[in-house]
């Protein structure tokens, strides 16, 4: 049998290759980065559902530096309200985890070096040709690869540059007009594995538990982001002071800062032809709730198990595609949904909608059914 073809080893392509291998599905992967260049200082939050999925594929005991959230507390600025979730509430060990992308890049890089499966770095997919019967798959050093199915894992206009494959309109666009900094920070109070999210008009801003300080996420519109992330060190400290409150004491240090726009992108698993996307080359979120990542492992989980139940013959065809696409429907749409609503009712400083949000706030602190939707949504996406 010719192997499924996975363009992109990132977290996405990585996960779907040794579930596939796990389901019995040989998988020939494409990295178009060196293997020794790849990760950078990005921030991972993963769900708790994620952590499942990575101690099925064996991974999640080979990490090191995960830090656990056990509380998160929820505030906006200047108004009403405040919630608070808490792991012991929910019956699991944590609601979320803090990993850096470096860290989970090189353990999955391991876990295909162990698995021995087929892993090609420094080669991009150039091009992917769909077929009824298997797609071909266009390399940059000039070989063309065919397999009954092409998985798109290269993270999108939004990850990395280099697309392997024209990337179709997406199918729902919004521009926030935001973008993120983030940095790591040291605080005067440890952090106790709580995280804090805050809402003000300008956009959410996170504080998530990172080894012994915390990993920055502080949205604001681009012009300012960008004036923010310029800022020297003690004017920057100063800001972020003023922006979060004291809950953590003083702001003791700041690490690099980066950022990156926001935007929501929604592409669609494409799911026909013999090539289906995954990850953020089918979706990319508003960081907010910590979406964007987890909706990713399960897409590579789930079409690793669909792929495991169907026949040898059928893998690629235009049924398993459609199961898959209408199989991922409802947690994809309500991860964008949920997201989206997020992002446009809290940042703004509309009068009427201030009070509603704190009411929110009150209501999830208040009533434990709802706080439980909320953090299941968290931690298992659609199927909590
Ligand atoms: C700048 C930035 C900062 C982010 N910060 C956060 C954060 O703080 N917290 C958070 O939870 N999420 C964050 N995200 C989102 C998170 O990084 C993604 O959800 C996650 O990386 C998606 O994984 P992926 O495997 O789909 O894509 P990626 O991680 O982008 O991996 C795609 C892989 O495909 C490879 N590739 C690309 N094109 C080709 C090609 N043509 N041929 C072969 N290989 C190719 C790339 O080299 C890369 O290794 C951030 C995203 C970006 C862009």
């Amino acid at each position: 049998m010719s192997r499924v073809l996975v363009v992109g080893a990132g977290p996405v392509g990585a996960v779907c290759a040794l579930a596939l291998q796990q389901q019995g599905v040989a998988a020939h992967v494409l990295e178009a980065q060196p293997a020794d260049t790849r990760g950078d200082s990005r921030t991972l939050a993963l769900a708790h559902g994620s952590r499942l999925i990575l101690e099925r594929l064996g991974v999640w005991d080979r990490l090191q530096g995960v830090t656990p959230i056990t509380r998160i507390h929820v505030s906006q600025r200047g108004g009403l309200g405040m919630a608070r979730l808490s792991a012991d509430e929910m019956g699991v060990p944590a609601l979320g985890y803090v990993l850096p992308y470096a860290e989970l890049a090189a353990v999955l890089k391991q876990a295909l070096d162990d698995a021995d499966i087929l892993v090609e770095y420094g080669v991009a997919a150039n091009r992917i040709e769909s077929g009824a019967d298997a797609a071909s798959l266009h390399a940059a050093d000039g070989r063309v690869l065919v397999g009954p199915l092409v998985v798109v894992a290269d993270g999108g206009r939004g990850g990395h540059s280099q697309s392997a494959h024209a990337a179709p309109k997406p199918r729902f666009e919004r521009d926030y007009d935001q973008a993120a900094v983030v940095c790591d920070v040291a605080t005067e109070v440890p952090h106790g594995n709580q995280a804090f999210e805050r809402f003000t008009p300008e956009g959410p801003a996170a504080l998530l538990p990172k080894e012994d300080g915390y990993a920055l996420v502080w949205t604001a519109s681009r012009a300012e982001a960008q004036r923010i992330a310029a800022l020297p060190d003690a004017e920057f400290l100063d800001a972020l002071y003023r922006h979060f409150g004291g809950r953590r004491g003083r702001f003791l240090h700041a690490g690099p800062r980066k950022t990156f726009p926001l935007r929501l992108s929604y592409a669609g698993s494409e799911a026909g032809g013999r090539v289906v996307r995954i990850g953020n080359a089918a979706q990319t979120l508003h960081p907010v709730a910590g979406q964007g990542f987890n909706i990713g492992l399960r897409d590579a989980w789930e079409l690793a198990s669909l792929a495991g139940d169907t026949p040898t013959g059928e893998i690629g065809s235009a049924a398993m595609l459609a199961a898959y696409a209408r199989g991922r429907r409802a947690d994809v749409i309500g991860g964008l949904g949920f997201t989206d609503f997020l992002v446009r009712v809290f940042s703004n400083d509309v009068g009427p909608l201030h009070h509603a949000r704190g009411l929110g706030l009150l209501a999830l602190e208040a009533f434990p059914p709802l706080k439980t939707f909320v953090a299941r949504r968290m931690m298992f996406g659609a199927r909590g």
